[in-house]
């Protein structure tokens, strides 16, 4: 079978490899059918991601269908089944695992990060990671993985119905973030620095947008009637934004960090009791994959305009090379693996 594997910094080689072993207890056997290529795989393949390995084969956004099952299978997913994978492997017994929170577990392994992804044609994972996909094409169940990210931010937030929700960073996170708000009932408005971008979050529900880089514009004040967004989901990590954040959120609002990056950020302090606001990072998701799937189900029409590029394998690094330089062309690229 075909693996792409990224054997160095910038180098990805697709090279024949050995067919995956018969599926353990409790594990399947997926034939893989389509995996999104997400930021973090550009620093993974740059050699830049703290979890860089080399050789490793990437991608943790993937779907496929169920070839076989290991002996003590469930059987939940029957052999022939398209299903969403939850990429996670979480210890089981650290203080994040003991409170139900595996997707922090200090000892976490992501698929297609610390192990083998999905940017192969076979993978045998836990049977347990499975979310049942049949029907959705198989780009959009790959997106389930980066909408989990986004409604993960949102339930950490605790958005309901009626929340104004402020998206800052319209990548494919922030635009997921739009969709499940809504999903939610909540209202959605983005700020990015990239109009193409801008013009995406207007298409999938936003209902306000305006560019990272100028004043915040009045219409903001307008459109939160005078008090600011209930909710600010910051989705790139930039201590700019995040400063924005605290400084645009309403009394008792949430600020919700999904965003990475190395940098630090200096907030100010009175705001944090005056206003009683809540600061909250977003890791991953729990709990909430399979909501995750169904806000993807329900929203063919919004998923599809986000994934500008739909690949094959061999074209990956090209791809990421391209979405690295021009984020105004490529949204989500996605890579359908020939049947
Ligand atoms: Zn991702
Ligand atoms: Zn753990």
């Amino acid at each position: 079978m075909r693996a792409l594997v990224t054997s160095a910094p910038r180098t990805m080689e697709l090279r024949e490899v050995d067919a995956v072993a018969e599926p353990g207890p409790g594990e399947v056997l997926l034939g893989i059918d389509a995996v999104g290529i997400c930021g973090s795989d550009f620093g993974l393949y740059k050699g830049t991601h703290p979890y860089a390995q080399f050789p490793q084969v990437q991608g943790h956004e993937f779907c496929g269908t169920v070839r076989a099952l290991g002996p003590g299978c469930e059987g939940t997913h029957a052999v022939g089944t398209r299903v969403a994978v939850e990429p996670l492997l979480p210890c089981g017994h650290c203080y994040p695992c003991s409170v139900g929170r595996g997707n922090c577990c200090m000892e976490l392994r992501i698929l297609g990060v610390h192990t083998p992804g999905g940017l192969q044609d076979e993978l045998v994972v836990p049977e347990r990671l499975l979310h049942d996909a049949d029907g959705l094409d198989a780009p959009a169940a790959a997106f389930a993985e980066p909408m989990s990210i986004a409604l993960q931010g949102l339930v950490r937030a605790q958005v309901v119905e009626g929340d104004t929700v402020l998206v800052l960073g319209a990548g494919p996170i922030g635009q997921a973030a739009i969709i499940a708000a809504r999903a939610l009932g909540a209202r959605a408005a983005a700020s990015d620095l990239v109009p193409e971008r801008l013009e995406r979050a207007t298409a999938v529900g936003a209902e306000l947008v305006f560019d990272a880089a100028g004043d915040v514009p009045d219409a903001l004040g307008e459109w939160t009637h005078g008090v600011g967004p209930t909710v600010v989901v910051d989705a790139t990590g930039a201590p700019v934004a995040i400063r924005r954040a605290v400084d645009l959120v309403s009394f008792a609002g949430r600020v919700v960090v999904i965003g990475l990056s190395s940098q630090e950020v200096s907030l100010p302090i009175v705001p944090f009791t005056r206003k009683e606001i809540s600061i909250l990072g977003s890791r991953n998701s729990v709990g909430i994959f399979g909501d995750a799937v169904r806000i993807v189900r329900d929203h063919p029409d919004e998923v599809a305009r986000l994934i500008t590029h739909e690949i094959a394998l061999e074209d990956v690094p090209e791809t990421i090379e391209l979405a690295m330089a021009h984020p105004e062309i490529v949204e989500k690229a996605i890579v359908r693996m020939a049947a």
